[in-house]
């Protein structure tokens, strides 16, 4: 069981099943919306997602067409990315998972728009943009 949690507490997760996907994006998006220099990302399924508390609090922010950012309206912690066309999948912001969380084989993406003052110094896959193109 996964569990995680905005700053101020308002909002609570649990999480059934395991993460299936594990990234480090680099985006100028991510990048912005997390004010840091790459956002990790965990994939979960979406029916194993449950809000334990403060669902009512989450804000959505369309940062594309097919892309939401949720995140708590009081402390403004991005909890997860809702991927319309992935119908299936929810990606949790693992900066707000509690303690330890098994995760798959990492990768970095979208490198390509990587912040010029931070360097990548692990020995994951690379990748410009989506790990699949
Ligand atoms: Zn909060
Ligand atoms: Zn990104």
């Amino acid at each position: 069981m996964i569990t995680g949690r905005c700053e101020c507490n308002k909002v609570r997760y649990e999480v059934a099943g395991e993460l299936k996907d594990y990234c480090h994006c680099h985006c100028s998006i991510c990048r912005r919306l997390h004010g840091a220099a790459f956002a990790s990302w965990g994939g979960v399924a979406r029916n194993e997602l449950s809000y334990l508390a403060g669902e009512e609090n989450l804000k959505r922010y369309a940062f594309s067409e097919n892309a939401d950012s949720l995140f708590c309206d009081s402390c403004g912690s991005r909890i997860l990315v809702d991927f319309k066309p992935e119908a299936d999948m929810l990606y949790l912001a693992l900066g707000t998972v509690d303690g330890e969380v098994t995760c798959p084989p990492g990768f970095h993406q979208f490198v390509g728009s990587k912040a010029p003052w931070f360097e990548i110094t692990d020995d994951l896959p690379q990748h410009d943009g989506w790990p699949n193109d």
